[in-house]
């Protein structure tokens, strides 16, 4: 019987075993596919727990609705009737500002604004940072032949040192937890790029694209467009374990694969601690220093490259309250820090208001996020000092009074891929450098996106690399559409 190896039990490995065993059910053929995880458990960082009526996440809680392959891959899993949207009365967010929480000023669209009166009207950035911003209208264009350009380079270019420190690293962080000097404008939001070539001014194109796509009603991040499961996203992972446990799939935790090594007779060797097995396919389904360290004796160019990719570390910190600790919380979804703020905290979910049913009733559950490519010291701290400094900063900005009922720390060490300048032509070499093995793909967040449906995305197009299916991976990392909708 053909064999399949699997190795990496994160979203990317457990959708792709999926994908494979159907398109094995609808071929009549028939394989044996073993998923490794060097942990104890299948999941990867995605990870849901119960706690006195809390539901908490340990990694990710949304799933953007617009990238199709995430949603597909819950509506074939039959989760369909769990999703849970996030409540409407809580889709906006907040910026801090020294002791105070500014709402994001209405129409602002990640970095720029389509409205011009609610940003006039915001305290969020000083009168002259204000007349700055507006020299966007009359500056000229940039000429895009020219080298790719740091999303930092391109804010400060267009809207001023300002809108950079203040909106944009802030923003961004909330997603790529980033460093904007380093991050590639091109492999992560090419539409302001198009937006320049177009319009000239980013204000003058966001107000066009706020009359073509009805964008000015949002407020930062677009919540309406984000979704949950009822119980937290483990049940993603959950329902994935359950459907390949009984499709008759092998599920071996606790085993580190440390190489992979072609056969003389076809396919590839893999090396575990004490024994190797062989294999007629193999999936690597990990984070690229993972993936660099197990493909070198495969093809050192492959490893190189996977190596080069860099990745932050990050931490969650589950803080459960009654809700008369925190009389005055702003009915948000959440806030973002600033890294000039130089506060713990990089970013604050309200995980109560952001969706139903998370904490008890007259009860809240906030969600903190530390570290990062500009903070990742923070996680040399213990986790009783991440605690104090979160507990800090919720007093300060949100007026938390007395102690929390829990609290929870969960680490994401080198979790969070940057795709840095140069992104996209390095996965480029990346991908022509896997195809050059029959039989073997890769599946990453370092590739063509981040988030959960861009993995559901790449595990189509792997599970079809692996059974010969010659479908296109949807949503390559040059398309724009897809990727405006990323953020
Ligand atoms: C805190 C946090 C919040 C996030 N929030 C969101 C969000 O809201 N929405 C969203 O879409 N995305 C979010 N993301 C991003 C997204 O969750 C991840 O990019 C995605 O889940 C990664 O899945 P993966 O399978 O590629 O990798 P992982 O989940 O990292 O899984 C890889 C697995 O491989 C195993 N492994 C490593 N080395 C080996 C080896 N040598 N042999 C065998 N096994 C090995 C690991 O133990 C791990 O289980 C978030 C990420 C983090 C960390």
């Amino acid at each position: 019987m053909t064999k399949i190896a699997i190795i990496g039990g994160g979203i990317g490995g457990l959708a792709t075993a999926y994908r494979i065993h159907e398109q094995l059910v609808v071929t009549g053929k028939s394989a044996k596919i073993t998923i490794y995880d060097a942990s104890d458990r299948f999941g990867g960082v995605i990870a849901s727990s119960m706690r006195d009526g809390f539901t908490l996440e340990h990694g990710p809680d949304s799933i953007i609705r617009t990238k199709p392959a995430g949603l597909q891959l819950i509506k074939d899993l039959g989760l369909e009737e769990q999703l849970q949207p996030t409540q409407e009365h809580a889709r906006s967010s907040l910026i801090a500002k020294g002791r105070k929480l500014i709402p994001v000023p209405d129409g602002l669209y990640l970095l720029a604004p389509a409205k011009i009166w609610p940003f006039i009207t915001s305290p969020i950035i000083s009168p002259l940072g204000k007349l700055r911003m507006a020299l966007d209208l009359i500056l000229p264009r940039r000429s895009w032949e020219a080298d790719e350009e740091s999303l930092a380079d391109f804010v400060r270019r267009r809207l001023g040192r300002e809108a950079l420190e203040r909106i944009a690293q802030p923003m961004i962080s909330g997603i790529y937890t980033a460093d904007p000097e380093q991050l590639s404008l091109r492999a992560t939001m090419p539409q302001f790029i198009e937006m320049e070539k177009q319009h000239r001014s980013l204000i003058l194109g966001m107000r066009h694209r706020a009359r073509e796509q009805a964008v000015a009603s949002a407020r930062g991040p677009r919540y309406g467009l984000f979704t949950t499961l009822v119980g937290g996203l483990g049940t993603l992972t959950d329902r994935l374990v359950e459907r390949l446990r009984t499709a008759g799939c092998e599920f071996l935790a606790n085993t580190r694969v440390e190489k992979i090594v072609k056969a003389e007779s076809g396919g590839y060797n893999l090396t575990l601690s004490e024994e190797y097995r062989h294999f007629d396919h193999v999936v690597v389904a990990l984070p690229a220093h993972a993936a660099a360290k197990i493909v070198k004796p495969l093809d050192q160019v492959l490893s190189y490259k996977l190596a080069t990719i860099p990745y932050a570390g990050v931490a969650t910190i589950n803080v459960a309250l009654r809700a008369d600790q925190i009389p005055n919380l702003p009915t948000a979804a959440g806030f973002v820090v600033p890294a000039v703020e130089g506060r713990t905290l990089i970013a604050c979910t309200f995980g109560h208001h952001k969706y139903a049913g998370r904490a008890p009733e007259g009860h809240a559950l906030l969600r903190g996020f530390v570290g990062g490519a500009l903070h990742e010291a923070v996680l040399e701290r213990s986790d009783e000092d991440i605690v104090d400094g979160v507990l800090r900063d919720l007093r300060d900005l949100l007026g938390l009074q007395g102690k929390p009922l829990f609290t929870t720390v969960h680490r994401w060490p080198k979790a969070m891929a940057q795709f840095v300048i140069g992104h996209t032509d390095g996965v480029a070499v990346i991908r022509g450098r896997e195809r050059n093995f029959p039989g073997f793909a890769m599946v990453s967040n370092a590739f063509e996106g981040v988030g959960i449906p861009d993995l559901a995305a790449q595990a189509e197009a792997a599970a079809d690399r692996i059974t010969g299916n010659n479908r296109q991976l949807p949503g390559s990392i040059n398309d724009a559409a897809t990727r405006a909708e990323t953020a």
